[in-house]
């Protein structure tokens, strides 16, 4: 892990329910953790609950959403505003998770403009990208990627990236089990540090990239020792607040 403060990032997906965001409020606390940033997207309707007892609990908890809609707002029944996010102090939202591109259709340009409508609302947008299985057999990895980022690169510039975070989450390896290997990933992580050097080696240096993709609490320390991973993006482990605080405690050491 570089000197880039560490995210460790929960996505609860569509589990959950408001006991668990009690407990998590309480259990993340300033004593328990200091060193890093450490959030958690719940599902929508859960995200001011969790903003509550955030505040309840004096909790270190960041709080984030796992999608947001590229409209400000209108007749976009279902969809979900950043300024309804903000109202409810969130303050990032994952956008382009493998599920909405794969199962949602959202494609690399409206993964861009919701990454733009966050960012220039004050919300810190996880850009998140990665493979599939056939893609990387193919050899299309680097590809893939290129192609999600330059998208966002063409709507809102290499400045946006300034304030934004990236995950890396190959799709082979999101709830499988199947994580990839610390190599594999710092290899995919230097691959996307690099293409966004050849816009600005500044913006480069600074943006965080977080790992996701079946990261748990025994495998969290090998990957937190890669240059280029700056945190990660956690699945189901991230449900349970011992193996998340064990993730978390990782990226503590790991600095
Ligand atoms: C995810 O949902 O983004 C994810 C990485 O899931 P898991 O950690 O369960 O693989």
């Amino acid at each position: 892990m570089s000197q880039l403060k560490p995210l460790i990032a929960g996505n609860w997906k569509m589990n959950g329910n408001k006991s668990l965001i009690s407990e998590f409020a309480q259990e993340f606390n300033s004593q328990a953790i200091n060193e890093i940033d450490v959030l958690i997207c719940p599902p929508s309707i859960y995200v001011d609950e969790l903003a509550k007892q955030v505040d309840a609990h004096e909790s270190v908890l960041n709080v984030g959403a796992q999608n947001v809609s590229e409209q400000a707002s209108g007749a976009f029944t279902g969809e979900i505003s950043v300024d309804m996010l903000k109202e409810v102090k969130a303050s990032f939202a994952i956008v382009g998770h493998s599920e909405r591109r794969a199962i949602f259709g959202e494609s690399p340009q409206l993964v861009a403009q919701k990454y733009k409508q966050a960012l220039v609302n004050d919300i810190t947008p996880i850009l998140c990208t990665g493979e599939t299985e056939q893609e990387r057999e193919d050899d299309k990895t680097f590809d893939v990627i290129a192609k999600d980022i330059n998208a966002v690169v063409e709507l809102a510039g290499i400045e946006s990236f300034k304030n934004g975070v990236i995950a890396y989450e190959p799709v082979w390896a999101i709830g499988t089990g199947k994580s990839a290997t610390p190599e594999q990933a710092q290899a995919v992580h230097r691959f996307i540090r690099g293409h966004l050097a050849k816009y600005d080696a500044e913006v480069a240096q600074g943006v965080r990239i977080l790992y996701g993709g079946s990261v748990n609490e025994n495998n969290a320390a090998e990957l937190f020792k890669q240059n280029d991973i700056n945190g990660a993006l956690v699945g189901g482990a991230s449900l349970v607040s011992d193996k998340f605080m064990t993730i978390c405690n990782n990226a503590q050491s790991s600095k």
